[in-house]
């Protein structure tokens, strides 16, 4: 089957339905095309909120939030995306509750906010009320609410699409190519701008807060061409992952005044961040748990976790501010989080990399910033490089929000002028030879297995804390299990619903996006945020305060060739960062 439309979305979370919105606000043809039903993606499960310097519940200012996001990003942020972020998701929070978003209420009737990690009033003085919530479901209310909004704008809906392939040639984009999950049909879709929103890949890691669909379909795919990823090397680890589970908990917790102990009891983040405690950011966080259970003082029976502890806080504030987390510590621990303490450990968040973009989401292609003209992307798979080498809590949200509405606007002014470039003659060729060869191979291997080893030694080689010979052992190990996915076969064969023939294309994804991970995190000799190196303790901003652009060396011996781009500074000079 062949569909033609102006704009094309892949990807149907926040990013995805805000850039389609914005599309189809411009006065052109546009199609969302999804591999899950719009409101199941992973934006649904953001607990803590949004974060905008409405300064609603304390005084607050965009400059302050420019400064924090910058600061949380060790400095790797570029200045320029942090200032229209900051300045931009203002009046973008309102527009969400003009369209209808239920936000939480002040008493005065205000959209109410809470504390965040790493959000803090005058350059870094005290924690500040930042993070608009709707209770805990700020993500689920904000698809809802975009869904609805797409509805009502006349998008059309592919669900239950997986894209396959991206069509590129010249330079310019002119389509993609999907597989209908209900049929196992393929769809050519020929456009004349394409925007990619496909979100993460945290099932790279064992240990992760990411829903099982979290796989860089698209980063890989855009790797696959030769064109680069930026900041791979930058992973972020939620520091309150359910214990062994790695559901997530949210910061809103630490927020609303959680505590982290040991096993002594201690408040132990007094020593790590004296001033702001529990709410340092994530990457400072994530490392003193790892420390504290490294020097013996973890609880739980195999010592490996920390508690976090809310029993102080008001019983309704528990149970109504923060509703969903006390279900899931009921559901999963059969742990009642007003009366006991919850044990924790990190888990594998969110990417800061992804495909280069442009402050209008469009698609860079090199080092000297070329790009690939039609091609747009925004939210977790892109780097717009807002958030440098750590994201704050409530900063995907608004990035969604911000950078969507951006990629979907720009899409849309392209489209308008644009003609519509030709498709190739069989553009479904690549992927209906991938479909044929998985079905009708002889190879032994299997997909699951290669994905658990994979998420194993992710975790335990380019976990939260990192070393040289360690990634390297990992950057050989990452080639064995491509090579052993070579010969991989399904032993479903057939057409409808087939998630062994998907999980299993998703498989060889998540082993690209390690490849460009680890090889981008060996070559940086530095500590910078959520990249710590024991080997290379300190920032190094003399040879560092660049961006790492990792290409697939396209002669298929499995290497990774690096380079670099500037980071876009500002006003705010690097310094070291203390809290
Ligand atoms: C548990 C959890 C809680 C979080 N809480 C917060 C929070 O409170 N505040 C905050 O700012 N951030 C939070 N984050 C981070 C934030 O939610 C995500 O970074 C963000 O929602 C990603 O949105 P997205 O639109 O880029 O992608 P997603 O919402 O992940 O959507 C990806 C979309 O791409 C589609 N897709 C993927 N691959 C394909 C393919 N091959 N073909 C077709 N479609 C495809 C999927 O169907 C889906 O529609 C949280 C993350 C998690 C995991």
């Amino acid at each position: 089957m062949h569909h033609r439309y102006d704009v094309l979305v892949v990807g149907a979370g926040g990013a995805g339905l805000m850039a389609a919105l914005y599309a189809a606000k411009g006065n052109v043809s546009v199609a969302v095309v999804s591999k899950l039903y719009p409101t199941r993606s992973h934006t649904g499960a953001a607990q803590g909120g949004i974060g905008a310097a409405l300064g609603n519940v304390a005084e607050d200012h965009w400059e302050w939030h420019m400064f924090d996001t910058i600061k949380g990003g060790d400095y790797l942020t570029d200045q320029d995306a942090a200032e229209i972020f900051a300045k931009d998701i203002i009046e973008a929070v309102y527009e969400l509750e003009h369209m209808g978003l239920p936000f939480s209420r002040t008493p005065e009737g205000k959209i109410a906010q809470r504390k965040f990690g790493g959000h803090t009033r005058e350059f870094g003085k005290a924690a500040v009320e930042r993070s608009c919530y709707a209770k805990d479901r700020t993500g689920h209310m904000i698809l809802q609410t975009l869904y609805q909004q797409n509805v009502k704008a006349g998008t059309t809906f592919f669900n239950e699409y997986q894209v396959l392939d991206l069509i590129i040639e010249d330079g310019v984009c002119r389509g993609i190519v999907a597989y209908d999950i209900a049929t196992g049909e393929l769809h050519t879709f020929h456009a004349k701008a394409v925007i990619l929103a496909s979100g993460g890949y945290g099932r790279a890691f064992k240990i992760t807060s990411n829903a099982l669909t979290l796989t860089g379909d698209l980063m890989s795919i855009y790797y696959r061409k030769g064109l680069p990823l930026e900041d791979m090397e930058f992973y972020q680890f939620h520091p309150t992952g359910i214990a062994k589970l790695g559901i997530l908990i949210t910061e809103g917790v630490r927020g609303e005044g959680g505590i982290l102990r040991n096993e002594s009891g201690e408040r132990f983040m007094e020593r790590y961040a004296p001033t702001i405690k529990d709410l340092a950011p994530r990457d400072m966080v994530s490392r003193a748990i790892i420390s504290e259970i490294r020097e013996g003082r973890g609880v739980g029976p195999d010592k490996d976790a920390i508690f976090l502890d809310v029993t102080h806080l008001p019983r309704e504030a528990v149970e109504q501010k923060l509703a969903e987390i006390t279900d899931l510590s009921r559901t999963y621990l059969g742990i009642d989080p007003v009366k006991q303490l919850v044990p924790i450990q990190p888990t594998a968040h969110y990417a800061m990399g992804g495909i280069p973009t442009t402050l209008d989401g469009e698609c860079i292609a090199t080092d000297d910033g070329q790009l690939i003209t039609g091609l747009y992307a925004a939210g977790e798979v892109a780097c717009v490089s807002l958030h440098g080498a750590n994201r704050l809590g409530t900063n995907s949200l608004g990035d969604l929000i911000v950078f969507g509405r951006r990629a979907g606007v720009a899409a849309a002014k392209f489209a308008r002028d644009a003609v519509l470039a030709d498709m190739p003659v069989n553009p479904a060729a690549m992927a209906s030879d991938m479909i044929a060869s998985l079905k009708t191979g002889q190879g032994r291997e299997n997909a699951a297995r290669i994905r658990k080893e994979l998420q194993e030694t992710m975790m335990a080689n380019v976990g939260i804390f990192r070393n040289g010979p360690d990634m390297a052992k990992q950057v050989e190990i990452i080639k064995e299990l491509k090579d052993r996915y070579r010969n991989v076969s399904v032993s479903d064969t057939g057409t409808r619903y087939n998630s062994e023939l998907m999980e299993t294309v998703e498989v060889g994804f998540l082993l690209d996006c390690a490849e460009a991970m680890t090889a981008s995190a060996l070559n940086r000799t530095e500590s910078r945020g959520a990249h710590d190196r024991e080997d290379y303790t300190e920032r190094d901003d003399a040879n560092w305060l660049k961006h790492t652009m990792a290409y697939r060396d396209m002669r298929g011996n499995g290497n990774v060739n690096i380079g670099y781009k500037p980071v876009v500074l500002g006003k705010f000079e690097p310094k070291p960062r203390v809290y």
